[in-house]
């Protein structure tokens, strides 16, 4: 089997399994317990909210824990939303947690710009510049998308944003371990990551808050600095941390391996006919792993299916929309026609792919695309 999908979720690292297995096991007390073995466990909790916030470059009280990138999203949008109707700016190609957060605001009354892309996915901050009202109480737009794999020019959209004083927040599940994220060089006021998307386990993730100002989300026994209560997850932030550690200690070199691979991946499949990239060029302003593709005349829940069939895993596009009976958003908001957007195919790898791997793919997916054309046209 060949695991080519890490854009919807990564193995967890053997470091991170390793770190973890005592807090399933002897390492059983509650963090908040008085006594020494409680004292231990908040004393690991409190190190690895450090070990995130390094990752990030900000301070440890700056650092959130949720339940993965989704609970970050809601809360980074929802959180004004007891300030009374306002206005939210975000992009037309966010994940689902983002724009459905967006939507249920919406329903409260408040009113939502989504702004436009162009063909390679790319936010303008002209047109954000234009976008921002009185009453606008926050910008959101995604780091990378998860889709096309594009980087958006985060930094610039938060000068824009700052210049009207209005706070940003950024979606940075598909980045963060992937590319090098400095949450000052950035300027974000607020940024949701997700653990098992570089190496950490599912159902954890944190979101960052400059100088750890926000409205609580989960009322309770006053957890996470009074603002999201429960007993932790002290396996799931452990195993993070870990993660988090392990993905960004040599993050420039292996960004620099990965994208020969993923270059070598994007070169073979687009010398076929009839193909063609989606997302930004093979570059700096592409996520390393990431390779996605338009592919005429070949329906991408055919393509994905037969290379399954095969043992290749890939997908059409986003984890969390496949399944919905309708083309991608993603690629209808960059401007591909309907028909185009039905014939995607995303192939996300990491750095355990081999070259022999790399170039396997590309055999098995020239394969599928002349066995299911010609199938079109008998
Ligand atoms: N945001 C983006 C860009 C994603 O790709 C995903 C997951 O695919 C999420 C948010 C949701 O993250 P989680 O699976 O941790 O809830």
């Amino acid at each position: 089997m060949i695991y080519a999908d890490t854009a919807a979720t990564t193995k967890l690292h053997p470091d991170a399994y390793k770190a973890m297995m005592p807090y399933l096991d002897a390492r059983y007390f509650n963090p908040s317990g008085v006594y020494q073995n409680g004292v231990d466990i908040r004393r690991a909790i409190n190190k690895a909210h450090a070990s995130i916030g390094r990752a990030l470059s900000c301070k440890a009280n700056e650092i959130f824990i949720t339940s993965g990138g989704t609970e970050a999203d809601n809360w980074a949008i929802k959180q004004f939303m007891c300030d009374g109707p306002g206005h939210i700016i975000t992009s037309s190609i966010e994940h689902k947690a983002v724009l459905n957060s967006c939507a249920t605001l919406q329903k409260m009354g408040w009113e939502i710009t989504y702004l436009p892309v162009d063909k390679n996915g790319f936010v303008s901050p002209a047109d954000l510049d234009a976008a921002i009202r009185s009453d606008t109480k926050l910008v959101s737009i995604m780091l990378a998308n998860n889709e096309v794999g594009t980087i958006e020019p985060i930094k610039e959209l938060c000068t824009v944003t700052h210049s009207h004083g209005v706070p940003f927040h950024t979606d940075a599940v598909q980045a963060v371990g992937h590319i090098p994220i400095n949450v000052n060089e950035l300027g974000v006021d607020f940024l949701s990551l997700s653990a098992h998307k570089f190496g950490g386990p599912k159902g954890t993730g944190a979101l960052y808050v400059r100088q750890g100002k926000i409205a609580t989300f989960i009322d309770g026994g006053g957890q996470e600095m009074g603002r999201r209560s429960g007993t932790e997850n002290v396996p799931g932030i452990i195993g993070t941390a870990a993660a988090i550690e392990i993905a960004t200690s040599h993050l420039l070199c292996d960004m620099a391996k990965l994208s020969a691979k993923r270059d070598r991946l994007i070169n073979g499949i687009i010398s076929l006919d009839g193909v063609m990239l989606s997302g930004a060029p093979a570059g700096e302003h592409r996520l390393p792993g990431h390779a996605s593709f338009i592919i005429h005349g070949v329906d991408s829940e055919t393509l994905v299916m037969d290379l399954a069939l095969k043992g290749i895993c890939v997908s059409a596009g986003s984890a969390c929309s496949s399944g919905t009976g309708k083309p991608s958003y993603v690629l209808r908001a960059m401007g591909y026609t309907e028909k185009e957007a039905w014939c995607s195919l995303r192939i996300t790898i990491d750095l355990s792919t081999t070259l022999a791997e790399v170039d396997e793919i590309v055999t098995a997916v020239t394969g599928s695309i002349n066995k299911n054309r010609k199938e079109v046209h008998t």
